[in-house]
């Protein structure tokens, strides 16, 4: 199992337009950050996870070669709008559309967004996808079990959180986004997962999105192998910042690539 973090920053991406980022060290890479969204690999298969506004951009950086399944967290602008650049991937697939797993909300969003798209086949070029509201326990064609949960994202909102086992490898992933809190059956999910990776804004408490210090806790419980933060503010600094951090967490970064259960 292979993943590739597309972006890691938060809504309206790092550094931050109109603003002096003080405190950013812009000329560390690591401090440039698209908005959050993951690219996976398992059992074979191309899993995209999100795609937000710099979707494509990253896709040709980081070299994502095609898109065989596809979730939405949830249809917040940051993760819904680079869904567009879907369509070459289904050109890959001979036009057939991307079956795409999300909550309610997300399929709403996708079907409202996109109504030119919602066939099972592309025509002249355009998306096509299949959204679909994620059972609680599947499997993908290619052998991967999903488990998924919904997260509260403040009190008005809820955000996919996916469990994902590679069969040929036993290796699990979590990825909890956009999520103010992790409920206990999420912390059960997620139990001593290799990788798990996780909101975390800033240091600051936020009512729709993990702090550090709320992400740190939900780390500890789960007991992951590694746990990596995503979804950043301008407001954190990687070298300053990656300092302050306990064994086994980390900062993410655009292009971060972590493989588990590989040769
Ligand atoms: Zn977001
Ligand atoms: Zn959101």
């Amino acid at each position: 199992m292979k993943i590739t973090l597309l972006g890691t920053g938060t809504s309206q991406g790092v550094p931050l337009l109109g603003h002096p980022n003080d405190g950013l060290d812009l000329s560390e890479p690591k401090n440039w950050r698209n908005r959050a969204c993951a690219h996976l690999v398992s059992d074979g298969a191309h899993i995209q996870i999100d795609a937000g506004p710099e979707f494509r951009l990253a896709c040709l950086k980081y070299n994502v070669p095609a898109v065989d399944y596809f979730f939405l967290t949830h249809g917040h602008s940051d993760h819904i709008l680079g869904m567009d650049d879907l369509r070459r991937f289904c050109d890959l697939r001979g036009g057939n559309a991307i079956p795409v797993w999300t909550t309610e909300e997300g399929k709403e969003r996708v079907e409202a967004i996109f109504p030119y798209g919602l066939h099972p086949k592309s025509t002249q070029g355009y998306i096509a996808l299949l959204p679909e509201i994620a059972p609680p326990d599947f499997t993908l064609p290619c052998g991967t079990r999903v488990q998924t949960i919904l997260l509260p994202h403040g009190p008005r909102f809820v955000s996919l959180g996916m469990v994902f086992t590679e069969k040929k490898s036993g290796a699990r992933l979590a990825y909890f986004t956009d999520c103010s809190d992790v409920p206990a059956e999420a912390i059960e999910l997620a139990r001593n997962v290799d990788i798990l990776i996780i909101d975390a804004l800033h240091r600051a408490p936020h009512p729709t999105h993990l702090n550090f210090e709320k992400a740190l806790d939900a780390a500890r419980t789960v007991c992951a192998g590694q746990t990596i933060f995503t979804h950043m503010t301008f407001r954190i600094d990687y070298a300053r910042d990656s300092a302050t951090l306990p064994e086994r967490v980390a900062l993410g970064y655009d292009g971060m690539t972590l493989r588990i259960g590989e040769e």
